[in-house]
């Protein structure tokens, strides 16, 4: 900690806020609204269709892109980064600066001396792959859907401004609330255990293995419906972190990637192409 910078004055506390496998529209039909009190809530596009690869991505600081016609990539990536000068609240940032390492912890870290933590809901993020890189915290969390208990883990230190990413699991399937008893959770064939074998969720988080069983369409409502209840569960929680965090701390809130609902014969995310996989809200500003 000693050879670590002194920040730049007036440099902001960030929160990245991942509601996992949360579909633009099923936050939208949440009636959701305190990402509203940040900023519009965007419909965007997640550069992957599964957790590893999204998570990569936003911590290199490239967030769900526009998908902006007639725009060259290079460009759209330059806007993309100079947009940290706001969020951080930091002179003249752009992409070049985070050379060499092109990842967002690191260059908190180790160039503008802030301190990084990672609280993380899903197995195929625990503290040991390569996504753990920059953090001085990184924890995987012992339920994977209590954000609340995320929230109650949170600190910040007064002295140097801070990153936090959260990589939250209520609304990744089973969709479960964590005061509900696993009892209650929906059980499909294939899917049942999820939770205790990490390689069914590290082939791509293709969450069913047997399609005469899960197309069913009264359970695939029922599934969705689930979201859209674990959404509202987790927006009012936002309403826990915006008290809890400092004044001038700026927070970002989206989702890693969306979830088919049986749309074109699909069910889940990871090995899919379809609109729905990528679709994911964004929403971002800062806690006055
Ligand atoms: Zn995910």
């Amino acid at each position: 900690m000693s050879e670590r910078p002194t920040p730049p004055d007036a440099a902001r506390n960030l929160v990245m806020v991942v509601f996992d496998s949360l579909r633009y529209d099923s936050y939208l039909a949440a009636g959701a609204t305190r990402a509203a009190t940040l900023g519009p809530v965007e419909r965007r596009w997640s550069y992957a269709s599964w957790t590893a690869p999204s998570h990569y991505n936003l911590l290199m600081g490239l967030l769900p892109h526009s998908s902006p016609p007639h725009v060259y990539a290079s460009e759209y990536y330059k806007g993309d980064f100079v947009r940290y000068t706001e969020r951080l609240g930091v002179a003249d940032i752009e992409f070049k600066r985070l050379l060499p390492s092109m990842y967002l912890p690191i260059y908190l870290r180790d160039t503008l001396g802030y301190t990084t933590h990672a609280l993380v809901s899903m197995p195929v993020l625990n503290r040991h792959t390569p996504v753990n890189v920059g953090f001085d915290t990184y924890e995987l969390m012992p339920r994977h859907n209590d954000m609340a208990a995320m929230l109650d883990q949170m600190r910040f230190d007064g002295t140097r401004p801070s990153f936090h990413l959260l990589n939250v699991g209520e609304t990744h399937y089973p969709y479960a609330l964590a005061d509900e008893d696993p009892a209650d959770w929906p059980h499909i064939s294939g899917v049942h255990g999820i939770f205790k074998h990490l390689d069914e969720e590290n082939i791509g988080g293709r969450l069913v293995s047997d399609p005469v069983d899960f197309f069913d369409d009264e359970r695939l409502q029922m599934l969705r419906a689930r979201q859209v209840r674990a959404a509202q569960h987790v927006d009012g929680l936002l309403e826990k972190l915006f008290d809890l965090v400092p004044s001038g701390t700026w927070v970002i809130v989206t989702s890693d990637h969306g979830e088919l609902f049986g749309e074109d014969g699909y069910f889940g995310h990871g090995p899919i192409l379809h609109e729905k996989v990528f679709e994911v809200p964004f929403a971002e500003g800062l806690v006055r």
